[in-house]
């Protein structure tokens, strides 16, 4: 990949829209070009400057008392003139126009941020398969692994070894999805590899154990005990619905 293709797969990136093998490419070609690093860094303050600014104002008292003024008419009469509504019109456009503005950029959270943790949590799964980085702490000691992640998380990930239920414990890694930092344990059943991203509760999962198919992965959510617990894995479904049940238990 050259620089004039990173830079058109950099929006997609930072948005989560990029598919796999791109962002693969791409995070390849990042390593080695510190350009198009600055170019990402750039694109990563605009986006969060949008997010925290409030895009909102409060429409100055003369633009109110012009739009009340030509909704009344000069002469005080119900009935605006035509150059007076398209006057009004033209006002009421751009309002709409603002609030959509507005409401893209303020999409729900709870939807597109969960779409987007998921996403990555997929994206990290094969990624941590092909770099052979799949642990930073390499034990099936759950009191070994859960202490390494003091300080690093900023929450205390149930941590279990399941190798008596066909599960064994690997180890731990630090991960980063959409932005923060999670835990991701890493458990084998015979030869495929299990990821279980760990992060607080969002509160979106209402309990249920819910599987899905992400891009040719399965994936289960749980919300259990304040922690919010994604497991990824090309595993089939029906051995990992039962990692799914001894998770968080
Ligand atoms: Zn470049």
């Amino acid at each position: 990949m050259n620089c004039a293709e990173s830079r058109l797969l950099l929006h997609a990136h930072a948005d989560g829209e990029l598919d796999v093998a791109n962002s693969l490419e791409l995070e390849r070609h990042l390593k080695t070009c510190a350009a198009c690093v600055a170019e990402q860094k750039s694109l990563h303050s605009l986006k969060s400057a949008l997010r925290q600014s409030s895009l909102r104002y409060d429409a100055p008292e003369s633009l109110l008392k012009e739009v009340r003024r030509l909704g009344r008419g000069s002469g005080g009469e119900a009935q605006p003139g035509i150059f007076q509504s398209l006057l009004l019109w033209k006002w009421l456009a751009f309002g709409a126009t603002a609030v959509a503005t507005v409401a893209i950029l303020s999409r729900p959270e709870g939807i597109s941020g969960r779409d987007q943790m998921l996403d990555e949590a997929v994206a990290s799964h094969v990624r941590s398969l092909m770099a052979e980085h799949l642990t930073d702490v390499t034990s099936s000691d759950q009191h070994t692994v859960k202490p390494w992640f003091d300080g690093k998380v900023d929450f205390a990930p149930d941590v279990k070894d399941f190798a008596a239920e066909g599960f064994p414990l690997i180890g731990g890694r630090l991960d980063y999805l959409n932005g923060r930092a999670v835990a991701a344990l890493v458990y084998r059943r015979n030869k495929h590899c299990i990821n279980v991203f760990v992060w607080p509760a969002t509160n979106t999962e209402n309990g249920k154990r819910a599987l899905e198919n992400r891009r040719g992965y399965s994936v289960i959510n749980r919300e259990t005990k304040g922690l919010h617990y994604c497991l990824v894995s090309d595993l089939n479904e029906k051995e990992l619905t039962e990692l799914g049940s001894l998770i968080g238990r």
